[in-house]
């Protein structure tokens, strides 16, 4: 024991972890998966009430003791509620090169890894990495440019020369991959909470149906097909099955980032606490496997 070395001296980093008061309960634990994800998280001190705290938290979003392995690494933070019991805050979850991470909030929200509230919908501005013209807009009432009659337009018309890499603007669930007389080779997205996207006249798409994709990850290449009155890409946001005007929303909420709120910073700043905690006791587990 040292009760020698002031908070404010350097050398307290380069005490041993026994050195620390005895009055500070410890709150942060780490460790490595091995023959069973519980037995090896009870191995670290905690009690099956912390277990259980934990695996609520998880459960919902990673299902870890379906995903865990022999050899995985995990770190998590316990706290005290507000009545007064010992409950696990935060999660952090390595495999492979996988990571893991869930916070629950004061606010009893769920937060991820930058502070986003869990299965809020991160999207892009527009489906590209680069941005083009639109060429024709959403309108409910539109001139067809083909038939010319009055029809409506559920779409964002982008002016891509064909071969043009398209994002899927949020992570989601691939539904429908298909070739349509009029929409030309098209897919469609499920994201969760009614929202689903459509991307047609594809020169080509590179998912199928019941792959999952995350945000900004190359669904296809933009196209001609279908009836069109030339190269371009349609892009239709549909929220519980109403289309809506998805240049206008994404021009208000577009590349979505958080409201950073105490929360969220605290989210973020625990993510990188549980990393460090486990890159420092267990070096180890910064070697890929
Ligand atoms: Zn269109």
């Amino acid at each position: 024991m040292s009760f020698f070395w002031s908070e404010s001296d350097d050398a307290e980093s380069m005490a041993p972890k026994q050195s620390e008061p005895l009055q500070e309960v410890k709150s942060v634990f780490s460790g490595q998966v091995d023959y069973s994800f519980i037995s090896s998280v009870l191995d670290t001190g905690v009690s099956s009430n912390e277990v259980k705290s934990l695996l609520d938290l998880t459960t919902e979003y990673f299902n870890v003791l379906n995903k865990s392995s022999k050899g995985d690494w995990f770190a998590f933070k316990t706290d005290i509620d507000t009545n007064n019991q010992t409950i696990v805050r935060a999660f952090y979850y390595r495999q492979s090169d996988e990571e893991f991470f869930v916070y629950r909030g004061y606010d009893n929200n769920i937060y991820d890894k930058d502070g986003f509230q869990f299965n809020s919908l991160k999207s892009l501005q527009m489906p590209f990495k680069n941005h083009y013209r639109i060429s024709s807009s959403f309108s409910l009432k539109r001139r067809h440019p083909v038939t010319h009659r009055l029809a409506p337009h559920y779409g964002t018309d982008y002016a891509t020369p064909v071969g043009t890499q398209v994002l899927a603007i949020a992570s989601g669930k691939v539904i429908r991959t298909r070739y349509d007389h009029f929409a030309g080779n098209y897919i469609t997205i499920e994201h969760g909470n009614g929202i689903v996207s459509r991307y047609m006249h594809l020169l080509k798409t590179k998912v199928k149906r019941g792959d999952f994709v995350n945000v900004g990850d190359v669904i296809a290449l933009s196209g001609n097909t279908g009836r069109t009155t030339g190269p371009h890409l349609h892009v239709e946001l549909i929220y519980n099955g109403v289309p809506i005007d998805f240049a206008k929303t994404q021009r208000q909420y577009g590349d979505v980032k958080p409201l950073l709120t105490a929360q969220s910073l605290d989210a973020v700043d625990t993510f990188e606490a549980l990393k460090s905690e486990l890159e420092t006791t267990h070096p180890m587990s910064l070697t890929r496997r």
